[in-house]
């Protein structure tokens, strides 16, 4: 009787073991996705912030005879319109960075839900979900 209780005292440690085992080994997967994301946010970041740098440059240059003119204020509208949504991903791209560092990136800032794992790893930079999303541009 009294080495049943043992055994199965043993049987059910082992089994901790094994999910604790399994849980670091998730801990260990999650983590290096995390790295891939910050990995691809730098990336993005760094590649916006040279666009935006070529672009300033380009509008620095721009000062072409009359026939260029409408090229060139066609141009800077198009520069203009890049540069805001260019913004806008390179401070989603900071805010991004912050959690990574706080521990709580992945996690939709709206439902408290974990972000798909898919979604992530195409926009990295993302606040919400896609259930909140949609319900936000709705
Ligand atoms: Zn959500």
């Amino acid at each position: 009787m009294r080495k049943k209780r043992k055994q199965k005292k043993k049987v059910l440690q082992q089994k901790k073991k094994r999910i604790l085992k399994v849980k670091k080994r998730k801990k260990t997967i999650l983590l290096k996705f995390i790295e891939e994301c910050k990995q691809k946010l730098l990336k993005k970041y760094e590649e916006l912030s040279n666009l935006q740098k070529s672009s300033a440059d380009i509008l620095f240059e721009e000062k072409g005879d009359e026939a260029d003119i409408a090229d060139s204020v066609l141009g800077r509208e198009m520069t203009q319109e890049l540069s805001d949504t260019q913004r806008k991903i390179l401070d989603l791209i900071t805010l991004a960075l912050e959690k990574i560092n706080k521990g709580t990136y992945g996690i939709c800032e709206n439902c408290g839900k974990i972000i798909e794992k898919k979604r992530l790893s195409i926009l990295p930079w993302v606040r919400y979900c896609v259930k909140c999303q949609n319900n936000i541009e709705k």
